[in-house]
């Protein structure tokens, strides 16, 4: 009973340390850690079983005048409903992640680009209609890329970049 018991909470100890290292503790979405990793395992899953896989990336607009506007907890209210709205209407296998402070990934495995582009702008659309707090609307860019033979992680980010970077260029809201 005593084995019994240490098992059980030894079980409860690894989950709740699981979850410490997985997750970002404000959005609840995945951290960059967890995204690193478990897009590797899907670049190896790729190459072993010729699967695909399309990642998103996106970043909000203008956040810092969100933030200087409104301040910085409305701000990042702003990121939590933003993730709890994005996340509504994904896939149980898409793995969305917060990379970064206001920037954000999907990975679809399984996904076509064409796939990943559809979901990006309902996405899109989404978050353009919804009336957030205290704030109102707010807009996203996106960014899309699909795995390609011989990729390495860094490959598929800089390309994801690239998009989102042309999407903020070419005039923000756009996939
Ligand atoms: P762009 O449309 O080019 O993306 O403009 P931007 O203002 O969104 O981009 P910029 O990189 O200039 O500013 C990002 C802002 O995001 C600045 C920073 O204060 C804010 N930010 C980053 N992380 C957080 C966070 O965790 N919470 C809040 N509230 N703000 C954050
Ligand atoms: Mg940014
Ligand atoms: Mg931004």
């Amino acid at each position: 009973f005593g084995l019994m018991l240490f098992y059980i909470f030894k079980k409860y100890v690894y989950d709740i340390l699981e979850t410490f290292v997985a997750y970002d503790n404000l959005t609840k979405a995945y951290n960059r850690r967890y995204f690193l990793e478990y897009m590797k395992k899907e670049i190896s899953r790729a190459e072993r079983k010729n699967t695909e896989f399309s990642l998103i990336m996106f970043d909000i607009d203008h956040f810092k005048i969100i933030n200087d506007t409104y301040g910085h907890s409305a701000g990042d209210e702003v990121l939590k409903t933003l993730i709890n709205i994005v996340q509504k209407d994904l896939r149980k296998s898409d793995i969305l992640s917060r990379i970064g402070g206001e920037e954000f990934t999907i990975l679809l495995p399984d996904s076509k680009l064409k796939e990943a582009v559809n979901t990006a702008e309902r996405a899109r659309n989404t978050i353009e209609k919804y009336n957030f707090k205290d704030i109102g609307h707010i807009t996203v860019s996106f960014g899309v890329t699909a795995y390609q033979e011989g990729d390495m992680v860094d490959d598929i980010l800089k390309r994801a970049d690239t998009a989102l970077y042309l999407a903020k260029n070419g005039g923000r809201n756009r996939t």
